[in-house]
């Protein structure tokens, strides 16, 4: 058997190797590091692919999530609602911006923001949402919309894991994640479904005026050269990554197929055991990327098994183990635990397996009874 990995981007180069080198000799010898040709055609290729009017590549998804809010011109004191259960990039950069980030619950099935519990905590200031397509799913975002719309709210989409994805809009009409919201944002970090072999982001929006704001809030705030019309960051692709993903853009429904593939199996071989939940696909099958592949395990001492899996070798990760709404830096006296029973239960239950798109049946057998028979 080979030998398992979280991510297994070895192998992944080594598909791809012949032409990712040759695209890399060729920056290195036009030089152009910066804004190359490179940069240019990827932003169009992606723009194709999520049929998305602009998409504005930057330096990480971060970046991409900053940037997003800095061109909508959000305020300090503005409020932004987001999910507690979620990686901490998505709160950072609200409170960064001095806005005020409000957490709120998430569903038990899909990991994804509660509708419910964003309606409950709107207040006057709330300015904003932003839905994070967590371990690949899509958000509820029919419902989000909606809200949005009734309260006149902003949508900022945190697609960094769910890049790919589709939303079954209302006339049965597929859009890609990213695209569903004002303004949408995404990760090309290594090990992200379509990533990079460093750091990389972008955003993506079909408005035509916010995308020009951003355009210049990305290169310090410059609409004509030297003329700073607002504050803006230093955020950039750079051209040798630009290359990679031009490549792996072309396998990325490839790459989430096979992601499907292997989170099929293992739904397969767990899900009559009385102390597994698996993952639940709300939506269309095709609503689901599997950045991660996330089990519940009932009545189990979760760390127990992350601790007999990593005595065998076999990586696993916990995503989240702590709520940000317990985070030292994002506490706030507004919150009550009552307010976030899911999290709490879910940091208690959750286990990710190995997920990605190079994955093999006796991989996965192999993790599966590992993991049944620790169970029994
Ligand atoms: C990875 C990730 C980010 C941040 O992306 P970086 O490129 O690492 O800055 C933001 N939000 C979510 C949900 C992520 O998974």
């Amino acid at each position: 058997m080979r030998k398992i990995q979280m991510v297994d981007l070895q192998t992944q180069y080594q598909f791809i190797k012949p032409q990712v080198d040759a695209g890399m000799q060729e920056v290195l010898s036009s030089t152009q590091f910066i804004n190359g040709p490179a940069v240019k055609t990827f932003q169009t290729n992606l723009e194709e692919y999520l049929g998305v009017k602009h998409v504005i590549p930057c330096a990480n998804g971060t970046d991409a999530l900053q940037i997003a809010m800095m061109g909508l011109g959000l305020k300090p004191g503005d409020e932004v609602i987001t999910a507690d259960f979620t990686f901490a990039a998505t709160v950072e950069v609200i409170a960064l911006l001095g806005l005020t980030p409000v957490l709120v619950d998430v569903l038990p099935d899909t990991f994804n923001i509660d509708p419910d519990a964003i309606e409950n905590a709107i207040t006057s200031n709330t300015k904003a949402i932003v839905p994070v397509h967590l371990f690949g799913q899509v958000a509820d975002m029919e419902r989000i919309m909606d809200i949005a719309h009734r309260h006149n709210l902003y949508v900022i989409e945190d697609n960094a894991q769910g890049i790919g994805a589709n939303y079954t809009g209302k006339e049965g009409v597929k859009i890609k994640t990213g695209g569903i919201g004002h303004v949408g944002s995404t990760s090309f970090f290594p090990s992200k479904n379509l990533g990079c072999y460093g750091d990389g982001g972008a955003i993506f929006t079909n408005d035509d005026d916010l995308a020009h704001i951003i355009r210049g809030v990305v290169n310090h705030g410059m609409y004509k050269r030297y003329h700073h019309d607002v504050v803006g960051v230093n955020s950039r692709l750079d051209s040798l990554q630009a290359v990679v993903l031009n490549e792996k853009l072309k396998l990325l429904d490839f790459y989430n197929e096979r992601r499907k593939w292997a989170a099929i199996r293992y739904t397969q071989l767990l899900e009559n055991h009385p102390k597994i939940i698996t993952p639940v696909t709300s939506g269309d099958c095709d609503s689901h990327v599997y950045h991660q592949y996330t089990l519940r395990l009932i009545d189990t001492d979760r760390d127990a098994v992350v601790a007999h899996f990593q005595g065998l070798d076999i990586p696993c990760g916990v995503y989240y183990p702590i709520p940000l709404h317990l985070q030292k830096a994002y506490t706030d006296t507004r919150y009550s635990e009552a307010d976030f029973s899911v999290t709490n239960q879910l940091i208690k239950e959750v286990i990710s397996l190995p997920m990605h798109s190079e994955l093999d049946e006796e991989q996965i057998q192999y993790i599966c009874k590992t993991l049944l028979t620790f169970l029994g």
